[in-house]
């Protein structure tokens, strides 16, 4: 196959992986940074260009869209499946996965079970957006936070309030979401790869903390997913249409919550720590995908 990575970096490890594995498979790859292409939509002949250089036959893409450039390299992406080029996940999923709001509005209609959150514009609203999620300690999310960014505790319901007014006061686009106590700083990352999980790790906060991204200095090891949760991952990625997807669950009393679904999920934290070959895995979906 000829297969192009859209990143912006080919030195990225995730980027790097992917290429080091479709390499030894026999595949012909180009790393190639989508906000350096130009398309041309006009034409009866829809295009990629490249600079300078038009970009013909390639059998696949591997989306690598970073959070902020949505907008540009979904469009990217859309511009290669006209030309009817299969992207491993399209952009549609994409770019519905990317509006986290819309994200969970899906998951919750598909009945997966999530934390209970609420979303509000106006600020007379606070007080029953704090009931709405069974009042404090509540988490207030930033809407474009990712890496643990912007995710708030808030214990009280007088820091709750002054948080969402601050929020609003910047004009910034929050979502309110029951604390999920006994999840105690744990949660777990599902790495789902055409609809069955091929690796999972287990993430948990710093001592005193409760956001257990490890950007934020949570820690990474292998687990063993149950099957329930096997289950609501393998779900969400249906769900939301990705054919490879990271699920973020919660351990709750109720069982798995679904917190979040990525679609560019990287691949450093969870080869680390399984030692599994998920870029291998992803490379085998899409050969096993153009038979
Ligand atoms: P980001 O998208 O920026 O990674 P998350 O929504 O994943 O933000 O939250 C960051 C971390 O905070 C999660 O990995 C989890 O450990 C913790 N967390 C988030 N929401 C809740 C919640 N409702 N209850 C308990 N812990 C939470």
């Amino acid at each position: 196959m000829k297969i192009a990575i859209l990143s912006r970096d080919e030195s990225l490890y995730s980027t790097r992986r992917l290429t080091h594995v479709a390499e030894r498979n026999g595949h012909s790859v180009r790393v190639i940074d989508y906000l350096r292409c130009s398309m041309d939509i006009t034409s009866k002949r829809p295009r990629v260009l490249y600079q300078g250089d038009e970009l013909k036959r390639f059998d696949a893409v591997i989306p690598r869209i970073g959070v902020s450039q949505t907008f540009y390299g979904t469009a990217v992406v859309r511009q290669f499946e006209t030309m009817g080029v299969r992207s491993l996940n399209s952009s549609t999923a994409i770019s519905c996965s990317r509006d986290k709001l819309r994200s969970m509005q899906q998951l919750a209609a598909a009945g997966l079970p999530m934390p209970t959150t609420g979303f509000a514009h106006l600020t007379k609203d606070i007080g029953a957006l704090i009931d709405l999620v069974g009042g404090p300690p509540l988490v207030i999310k930033l809407l474009e936070g990712t890496q643990g960014i912007g995710v708030i505790l808030a214990e009280s319901r007088n820091v709750a309030e002054a948080v969402i007014e601050a929020f609003r006061g910047l004009d910034a686009n929050i979502l309110v979401q029951q604390y999920v106590a006994e999840a105690h700083g744990i949660d777990y990352r599902a790495l789902v790869v055409g609809g069955e999980v091929v690796a999972a790790i287990e993430r948990r906060a710093e001592a005193g903390g409760f956001r257990s991204n490890l950007h934020r200095g949570g820690k990474a090891r292998r687990i063993d997913l149950s099957t329930e949760m096997i289950d609501v991952a393998v779900k969400a990625a249906e769900v939301s249409g990705l054919n490879l997807a990271g699920i973020d669950l919660l351990p709750s009393d109720r069982g798995p919550l679904v917190m979040e679904v990525n679609s560019s999920p990287g691949l450093e934290g969870v080869e680390k720590a399984t030692q599994i070959n998920v870029a291998g895995e992803i490379i085998g979906f899409l050969e096993s995908d153009s038979e």
